[in-house]
């Protein structure tokens, strides 16, 4: 008989999160463990004072752990003692050696179990990805970093500076001596050039067409794969871009490439920009996404490709909220 031990955290002191979180963390440690339904003993489930919605154990029979025995127990109040915790332990019958699973907060808990994972989402403009990126951070409880964001800034910084974007030395300099950060405030992605927050500056169309411009060139390139391979290698975060599974995370386990058609991508960036104001007509829209994927998928170096092993998903008649639930299971598959 093995003690697995695993814990994770909720976002929320809801009915559906403890489902959700007690059976994701069910689910991992039943996979991660090759473990079949009728070696798992018991299973003996505490939670954090802050949960009162429902009995960890009652979610666990309901996400299908029933033939066995199910306990839940309620900890005491501690201070300091991270909030909206579930911990789990399983008995199970295996002579195999056990991995405990620590996911979302609770990975805190067990530094030396835990480990930096990142997601590779491709596709082009349009396709959904920063929406998807966010939800699947959401869920995962891990960071979602916009690649493009940084090109943006990139060609906000030449285009500030006044350069010819046909010369590539111009830009090279410039480039050079780019002050681009990412920062974090409340879960969401700030990006700081020269230290000033651009993250709304970058988001114009001129600004679009721009950095597929200039993100041609290798050495802006590599300003910007080194800065995202870094973010990568010191936290767990789903990266959305146009050469993440190709380039910047070749071994990356779980990559993915959303495609639409350009109707149907050039129709979501026009209801999009409509709610923030722009008056950009559809055709517009339409002609830029067009040739901003004639651009990127033409460029010499790291064009816009398809991983050959990416998930691909034809996101055209799916909701954001769907493709982001299919990747999660199929990360979840793969764990
Ligand atoms: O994704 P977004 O539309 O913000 O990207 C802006 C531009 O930045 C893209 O059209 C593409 O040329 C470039 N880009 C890139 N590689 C990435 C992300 C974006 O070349 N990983």
């Amino acid at each position: 008989m093995k003690a697995i031990r695993g814990a994770t955290t909720l976002a929320a002191d809801t009915p559906d999160e403890v489902r959700a979180g007690v059976k994701e963390l069910l689910t991992a440690i039943k996979t991660k463990n090759n473990l079949h339904s009728e070696e798992i003993v018991c299973i003996l489930l505490s939670s954090t004072a802050d949960i009162k919605s429902l009995y960890p154990a009652k979610a666990a029979r309901e996400a299908g752990f029933s033939d066995c025995a199910l306990y839940s127990s309620l900890e005491p109040d501690i201070d300091g003692s991270l909030a909206l915790c579930v911990r789990v332990m399983v008995l199970a019958e295996t002579d195999r050696p056990v991995k405990y699973v620590y996911l979302r907060g609770a990975r805190s808990l067990r530094k030396d179990l835990s480990e930096v994972i990142n997601i590779a989402l491709d596709g082009p403009a349009g396709s959904g990805k920063s929406t998807v990126s966010k939800l699947v951070a959401k869920k995962l409880d891990i960071l979602s970093l916009d690649t493009g964001a940084m090109y943006r800034a990139a060609a906000l910084k030449c285009l500030k500076s006044g350069v010819d974007y046909a010369e590539k030395s111009q830009v090279e300099r410039v480039i050079d001596h780019i002050d681009l950060k990412v920062e974090y405030r409340d879960g969401r992605q700030l990006t700081l050039l020269d230290g000033e927050d651009v993250s709304g500056q970058i988001r114009t169309p001129q600004i679009s067409m721009l950095a597929s411009y200039v993100s041609a060139y290798p050495s802006v390139r590599m300003k910007m794969v080194e800065l995202q391979r870094k973010i990568a290698s010191e936290v767990s975060c789903i990266l959305d871009g146009r050469d993440i599974g190709t380039n910047v995370l070749p071994a990356c386990p779980f990559k993915f490439f959303l495609t639409a058609t350009p109707e149907i991508r050039a129709k979501r960036r026009y209801n999009e920009d409509r709610l923030k104001g722009s008056a950009q007509s559809y055709e517009s829209i339409l002609k830029d996404i067009n040739e901003r994927d004639e651009q990127d998928r033409n460029r010499a170096v790291a064009p816009l490709r398809c991983a050959a092993d990416a998930v691909v998903i034809d996101t055209s008649e799916m909701t954001a909220e769907e493709v982001a639930q299919t990747i999660c299971e199929k990360i979840q598959e793969k764990i």
